[in-house]
This record gives structure tokens, sequence and C-alpha cells, in this order.
């Protein structure tokens, strides 16, 4: 049998003005963006804490510290692409991913295949191997109240 692994990601970031919105490497219309060090696309960042996970290699702000200059508005696409380099040299590569955005605004639906295409070619995977579901948080806690939006996904590896 094949050695497979299975990692667990989860990220969220504050929703504020002034900021642009960028999930899945798409920049989405809408009069917020989320607030971090980087882009703060809180999907791949989930993506890449499952992958970083699946292999027991720590997390993303262990690799990628939010006190480091050089990473300040970086694109997490950039990011994915050094992970998934890591894992590549240590002869992994990714099965299939299953993720959700929660978030109550904008519409994600009209971006879901500009993500998965951008994931695809980041991640050398088939647009059928990465799942991106989006839903709502029932106007609840501060996700339902656009103060956030979360992300989190299921990355399954296998050994090469
Ligand atoms: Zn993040």
């Amino acid at each position: 049998m094949e050695k497979i692994r299975v990692g667990i990601g989860y990220d969220i970031h504050q929703l504020q003005s002034g900021r642009d919105l960028i999930l899945g490497g798409v920049k989405i219309p809408f009069e917020k963006g989320l607030l971090g060090h980087s882009d703060a696309d809180v999907l791949i960042h989930a993506i890449i804490d499952a992958i970083l996970g699946s292999l027991a290699m720590r997390d993303i702000g262990t690799l990628f510290p939010d006190n480091d200059a050089k990473f300040k508005d970086i694109s997490s696409v950039l990011l994915l692409e050094k992970v998934y380099a890591l894992v590549k040299e240590q002869g992994w590569k990714i099965g299939n991913i299953d993720s959700n955005i929660i978030a109550q605004q904008p519409k994600m639906m009209p971006h879901i295949m500009q993500m998965r295409e951008n994931l695809a070619k980041v991640l050398e995977l088939d647009i059928e191997d990465i799942s991106i579901k989006a839903k709502t948080n029932e106007k609840l806690d501060a996700v339902g109240e656009l103060k956030a939006i979360e992300a989190n996904s299921v990355v399954l590896m296998v050994k090469k």
C-alpha cells in the first residue's frame, strides 16, 4: 500500500476596510479585505497548515514568522509554492484537498473555479482534486457579523 498521511488546517482573519480581499489567490471585489502580515489569504493559509500538519512540519507561523519584514504583504500563493517545494523535496505529493471558506459576504461562488485553478497550478493537481466549499455563518458570531472570514482544510498526502 502507498504510504499516506492526512492533515488539517484552520485559519481566521479580521475583515477591515482599506485592505484587498484575496482568497485562493483571487482578488475579490468587496468593501473590506482581510487584515494580516501577508496578503491574509485565509484559504491558502488553512491549506498550508493542512499540508504542514500532515507531515508534522509545524505550522505556517513557524515557517513564515509575522515579525519578518520579508513576508510583509507577500502573496500567499508564493508561500504555498515554498511549502509545496519543501514537501515535494521529501518525496510527497498531494492526493486531494477539501476545504471550506466561511464568510457571510461576499458571494464566493463566482470565484471558486478560479481559486481551484490557481491552487491546481501551484500544486500540480487536477482541478477535480481540489474542493472548495463556501458557507455563510448564518449571521452568527464574528464571521456572521462581517468582522472575519474563516477557512478550514483537509489534505491527503501520498508518498511518491
Ligand atoms: Zn492566516
